[in-house]
């Protein structure tokens, strides 16, 4: 089998040598898709990735895969139903490994922003829009959301609805679409920017890497929070289309009582904080303020970290929400529409247009719904107009084998979900030992990230790959022992970039 190196630079000569049909400039969820669908049709396919798949909006998300149930107060039935159809189709067929279902309790406090009639009335338009399948619900009184969820404060609790959506792991989500894409047949590069784009008669028709020169007789442009700079690439006088809107989560321990759903508690001008148990902890998030730096830097910061505590307090008491129960946060931006308004009653579509010289551009719309985003996009292109959304089982999804008796069921049940059926070429015939004793990742994750999962950076391996810098567990001394693996198999950017 190639290494890594090899791999990498038989990817970089296709795209040196090759004339493309289409390049993707940019690897998050949307782009992969992309890249996947265009690819299934036997298109040749260009994936190019600025820094790392997954590296931006795509792994800092509040990895729902839901039908939405805020839109509702928007009055976007559309974009309820298609979510609901997309995260079934994610659940039960895509990715069943990554993307499973979870119980959700939302809470309705004295003075909340709706009260109790009005919460039943959402729900059961919620279970309409999802046809009734797998959206079953309930109103409940104290004591059923606190077997739910026993940390719940009740003191002012008027009732509670009960209801059912989906959650995921979002890096490893793209990480998978990217290896459908390489299987359909799509050449794939990660950390190798597109710096200009090149026309011939008008029509777009090669992307520079540096000095790297990839022809393609069509681009999509899906760059997330750096869509306006790639579009800039096309025509410098594009006035921008997006605004930015950043949203905190902070990673926290679960509560020793066992969580049978998350929570999501609406605050008053259509914001909600939700708490759900995610990878063995807690997720909270999140915050909704315009943005307007450079989305490279974007991070979380002290102040944010305290409000997205403080709005979960609504909800929780303080031992819960306690500092040092903190282990992580991270920051994403959500890519609005321009125009004035508050950018959380700014509806969540994406945003899609097409540039003088033929390059579709797309960012916004949600993780859920980025199989039919793609679709949407590369109808766009004259050689993709009859494209329809394909639902091949992305890498991974399928029966699981059997736990070999060396292995942990702890170990076995967080690989396997990671990985799906492809739990056994990660192990490689190991039994896994630990990255970090307090963690459940293996060392066996880090070699084949590297080998196989175009891990570059001490980053890709422990953000994105693996669940080592989430759960608070990136010591320097892992970061140096993942470090020395990336050099001992000559991977050429073994400094950590962030
Ligand atoms: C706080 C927050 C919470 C969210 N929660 C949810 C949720 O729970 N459920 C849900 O369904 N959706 C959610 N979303 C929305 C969802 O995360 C996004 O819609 C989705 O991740 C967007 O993916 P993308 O591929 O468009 O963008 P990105 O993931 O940002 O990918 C764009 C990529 O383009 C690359 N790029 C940029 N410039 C270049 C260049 N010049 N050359 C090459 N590559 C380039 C970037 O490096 C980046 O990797 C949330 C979003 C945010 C911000």
């Amino acid at each position: 089998m190639a290494t890594a190196l090899e791999e990498r630079a038989a990817a970089l000569e296709r795209l040196r040598s090759e004339t493309f049909d289409l390049m993707v400039v940019g690897a998050g969820i949307i782009g992969a898709r992309v890249a996947l669908e265009a690819a299934l049709t036997g298109a040749r396919v260009a994936l190019v990735e600025a820094r790392d798949f997954g590296g931006a909006t795509s792994s800092a998300s509040s990895k729902l895969v839901h039908g939405g149930l805020r839109y509702l107060q928007l009055y976007d039935f559309a974009l309820v139903r298609e979510a609901h159809r997309e995260r079934r189709m994610l659940q039960e067929r895509l990715a069943p490994h990554l993307v499973r279902p979870l119980t959700f309790l939302l809470p309705v406090f004295r003075g909340a922003p709706h009260g109790a009639p009005t919460v039943a009335a959402g729900m059961l338009t919620y279970a309409a829009l999802s046809g009734f399948r797998h959206s079953s619900i309930s109103m409940v009184g104290a004591s059923g959301a606190r077997q739910l969820v026993p940390s719940l404060r009740t003191e002012r609790l008027v009732a509670a609805a009960v209801f059912q959506d989906a959650q995921t792991h979002d890096s490893r989500l793209v990480l998978a679409t990217v290896a459908a894409a390489k299987r359909a047949g799509a050449v794939v590069a990660n950390h190798l920017p597109i710096t200009g784009l090149e026309t011939a008669g008008g029509r777009l028709a090669a992307g520079c890497a540096g000095d790297l020169l990839i022809r393609s007789r069509a681009v999509v442009n899906a760059a997330g929070p750096w869509v306006d700079q790639v579009r800039r690439l096309e025509d410098p006088a594009a006035e921008p289309m997006a605004r930015l809107s950043k949203g905190v989560h902070v990673v926290l321990d679960l509560p020793a009582e066992h969580w049978g759903a998350a929570l999501t508690t609406p605050l008053p001008g259509g914001r909600v904080t939700f708490a759900a148990p995610w990878e063995g902890m807690l997720l909270l998030g999140t915050t909704d303020t315009e943005y307007s730096g450079d989305p490279g830097l974007v991070r979380a910061e002290p102040e944010e970290v305290r409000t997205v505590l403080g709005e979960a307090a609504v909800a929780l008491p303080a031992q819960v929400l306690a500092r040092d129960r903190v282990r992580y946060s991270f920051a994403g931006l959500r890519v609005l529409p321009r125009g004035g308004g508050s950018t959380a009653r700014t509806h969540r579509e994406e945003l899609m247009e097409t540039g003088p010289a033929g390059m579709v551009s797309v960012a916004g719309g949600k993780l859920t719904t980025h199989r039919q985003i793609a679709v949407r996009v590369l109808r766009r292109l004259e050689a993709f107009r009859g494209a329809r959304p394909t639902s091949d089982p992305l890498p991974g999804a399928g029966p699981l084998p059997p736990r070999p008796a060396s292995v942990p069921p702890e170990t076995w049940s967080h690989l396997t979900h990671l990985y799906g059926t492809e739990v056994l070429e990660v192990l490689g015939g190991g039994d896994g030992t630990p990255i970090h004793p307090s963690g459940p990742d293996v060392w066996a994750q880090v070699e084949y990230a590297v080998d196989r999962e175009w891990a570059l950076t001490v980053e890709d391996v422990l953000r994105r790959r693996t669940t080592v810098e989430v759960r608070g567990l990136a010591t320097p001394e892992v970061r140096q022992a993942v470090a020395a693996t990336l050099g001992e198999r000559g991977v050429f950017k073994t400094v950590d970039e962030s």
